[in-house]
C-alpha cells in the first residue's frame, strides 16, 4: 500500500446488522497532545509504536483523524444500573474505530474514550476529563500488571480543550484496547427488545471470537453461559485476592470476555475491611468489596435471562440448565478464591481447615486496621521460626498480639508442607504484589499531571507495571496513605 497506516484496521463488528451499532466519526480536538503511548503493550499488539507517536499517529489517537479504511461506530448496548433497567445506553463517549490482530492472532478492539458525541450521548458530552483518563490508564496497567484480565491502555492525549464536570478540567481521550467491548447490557439491549435473532447473532459473534471451541458442542449457547460464569467466577475471585473493588458492577461494565471493563470509581484497598465502598454514587453499598462476587452471579442471571430461548426448546428446561451454571459459578469462585488464599499465605498442598486458617488472619487484620497489601507481602519474608523479622508484619497491626496467635498457628500449619522454606517465600512473593495503585497515590499523581508534573506518573506506572518486584528507589509508592492523604471516595468520570 501507498501509505502506511500506524493502525491497520479491521471492523468485524461493523459487519453485523445495523441495530448492533451507530455510525460515529470522532469529533477533532484543537490541540491534541500525546501524553503518553504504552510502549511495550504496543509491542505485544505487533503496532509500530514509532509511527504512533508521529504526528499522524497522534492524530488518530486524538480522533482528529480516521485511520484509512476504518469503519469508526458507536456499540448499542443497555444495563442495569444499580439494579434498574435502562434500555437505552450504548457508547455515549467512546467511538470504536476497529479491530486489530495481535500478534497472537488475537482481534482486539481499539477504542478511543473521550472522542466527542454520538448517538447515544443523549446530553452527555461524549468527552472525559484528564483526571479519569489517566485513573483508568493507571489502574487498568496495574491490573494488567497484576496478571488480572484487564482492557489494556494504549495511549492518552490531552485535548487542550477544557470539558465541564463539578468544574472546568482538562479534557483527554484514552485508547482502551480491549478482546471486545461486548457486555452483558449488548445481549439485553436485544433481549429486552424481543429481538432474539439479534440474540443469536451476538451470541455466534461472541463464540467465534472468544470462545471458539464450545461452536461445534451440543449445545453451544449453554456452553457460553458457562463460559461466561468461569471467567466470571475467577475474574471476581482475582480482584478479591488483590483488594479490588470495581465500584460500578452494572451489567453494562460486566465484559463477556472476561476482562476488567470500566475504570470508574474503583479502587484498591489499604486497610482490609470486607465493606469497603468507594464509589460517591454507591450510597447503598450495593458494590462493596465483599458484595462482588453476588453481584457477579446477579449479573450473569441478566445474561442467563437473555439466553434462555437458545438453551433449550422447552423454557423450563432451559432454566433448570441456566439455574446449574449460576450454581457452579458459586463454586468456581470459592474455589478460585480459596485456593488464591492458600497461595497467598504459602500454602501449596490443600487441607482441611486452611480455609478457616486464611479467613481467621483476614478477620483480624479488619479488626486490626492492617494494610491488605503489605501484610501479605511482608508476611511471605517471615521464616518458619518466629523472630525479630515479624515485626514488620506486627507493625501493621493496631494491637499485634492477634498476629502473633494466628502466626503460632500458621507456622504449625506451614511445618506440614513438604516444599523448603526458600520455595516457599519465592511463591509468596509472587503472587503477593508490593504495589498495588493505591488511590492517594493517584490523587496525587493526577494533580500533578494537571500542573505540567508528569513524574510522578511516570513512577506510578513504573511500580504497578512491575508489583511483585521490589523497586528499591521507589519503595515509598508502597505505603499506605497517611491519615491526611486517605481518599474516602472516587468519582465517575
Ligand atoms: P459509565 O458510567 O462509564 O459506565 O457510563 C454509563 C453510560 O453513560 C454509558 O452509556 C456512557 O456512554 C454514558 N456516558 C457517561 N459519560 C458520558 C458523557 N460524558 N457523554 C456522553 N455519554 C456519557
Ligand atoms: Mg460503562
Ligand atoms: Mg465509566
Amino acid at each position: 500500500t501507498a501509505t502506511a497506516e500506524p493502525l491497520a484496521l479491521d471492523n468485524t463488528y461493523a459487519r453485523l446488522p445495523g441495530e448492533f451499532h451507530a455510525r460515529a466519526t470522532p469529533t477533532a480536538v484543537s490541540a491534541p497532545r500525546l501524553l503518553r503511548l504504552n510502549r511495550p503493550l504496543a509491542e505485544q499488539l505487533g503496532l509500530d509504536a514509532q509511527a504512533l507517536e508521529n504526528p499522524a499517529g497522534v492524530e488518530i489517537l486524538a480522533g482528529n483523524r480516521v485511520p484509512e479504511g476504518a469503519e469508526p461506530l458507536a456499540m448499542a448496548y443497555a444495563g442495569h444500573q444499580f439494579g434498574n433497567f435502562a434500555p437505552t445506553l450504548g457508547d455515549g463517549r467512546a467511538v470504536l474505530l476497529g479491530e486489530i490482530t495481535d500478534r497472537h492472532g488475537a482481534r482486539r478492539d481499539i477504542q478511543l474514550k473521550g472522542a466527542g458525541p454520538t448517538p447515544f450521548s443523549s446530553r452527555g458530552d461524549g468527552r472525559a476529563a484528564l483526571g479519569p483518563v489517566i485513573r483508568e490508564y493507571v489502574v487498568s496497567e496495574g491490573m494488567a500488571g497484576l496478571g488480572i484480565p484487564t482492557t489494556r491502555a494504549l495511549a492518552m492525549v490531552t485535548t487542550g480543550e477544557s470539558v465541564f464536570r463539578m468544574r472546568a478540567e482538562p479534557g483527554g481521550v484514552l485508547t482502551r484496547v480491549a478482546a471486545s467491548h461486548v457486555r452483558v447490557g449488548t445481549f439485553e439491549y436485544f433481549a429486552r427488545r424481543g429481538n432474539q435473532d439479534a440474540v443469536r447473532a451476538l451470541a455466534d459473534y461472541v463464540i467465534e471470537r472468544h470462545y471458539p471451541h464450545v461452536a461445534d458442542a451440543a449445545n453451544p449457547y449453554l456452553d457460553l453461559l458457562e463460559e461466561v460464569a468461569e471467567h466470571t467466577a475467577d475474574l471476581i475471585a482475582q480482584w478479591l485476592l488483590v483488594g479490588f473493588i470495581h465500584g460500578v458492577m452494572n451489567t453494562d461494565n460486566v465484559s463477556i470476555a472476561g476482562e476488567t471493563l470500566d475504570y470508574g470509581p474503583c479502587a484498591f484497598m489499604d486497610a482490609y475491611n470486607p465493606a469497603t465502598v468507594y464509589s460517591s454514587i454507591d450510597q447503598g453499598g450495593r458494590y462493596a468489596y465483599n458484595q462482588q462476587p453476588a453481584i457477579g452471579q446477579w449479573n450473569l442471571a441478566r445474561f442467563a435471562e437473555c439466553l434462555v430461548p437458545l438453551l433449550a426448546d422447552d423454557k423450563e428446561d432451559a432454566i433448570t440448565h441456566a439455574e446449574a451454571v449460576l450454581e457452579r459459578y458459586i463454586e468456581r469462585f470459592e474455589t478460585t478464591y480459596h485456593d488464591g488464599l492458600a497461595a497467598k499465605i504459602g500454602l501449596q498442598e490443600r487441607r482441611e481447615g486452611d480455609a478457616d486458617l486464611v479467613y481467621d488472619l483476614l478477620e483480624c487484620m479488619a479488626e486490626q486496621g492492617a494494610d491488605f497489601t503489605l501484610t501479605f507481602r511482608r508476611l511471605a519474608d517471615l521464616g518458619a521460626e518466629a523472630d525479630e523479622r515479624d515485626q514488620a508484619v506486627q507493625t501493621l497491626f493496631n494491637d499485634p498480639a492477634g498476629f502473633d496467635r494466628w502466626a503460632a498457628r500458621w507456622r504449625e500449619r506451614l511445618a506440614a508442607e513438604t516444599r523448603d522454606d526458600a520455595t516457599r517465600r519465592a511463591a509468596m512473593r509472587a503472587v503477593n504484589p508490593a504495589y498495588i495503585p493505591r488511590n492517594h497515590r493517584i490523587q496525587q499523581v493526577i494533580d500533578a499531571a494537571e500542573a505540567g508534573d508528569y513524574q510522578p506518573l511516570d513512577e506510578l506506572l513504573t511500580v504497578v507495571a512491575r508489583p511483585f518486584d521490589d523497586h528499591p528507589e521507589l519503595a515509598d509508592y508502597a505505603r499506605p496513605p497517611k491519615p491526611d492523604e486517605v481518599v474516602q471516595r472516587t468519582f465517575c468520570g
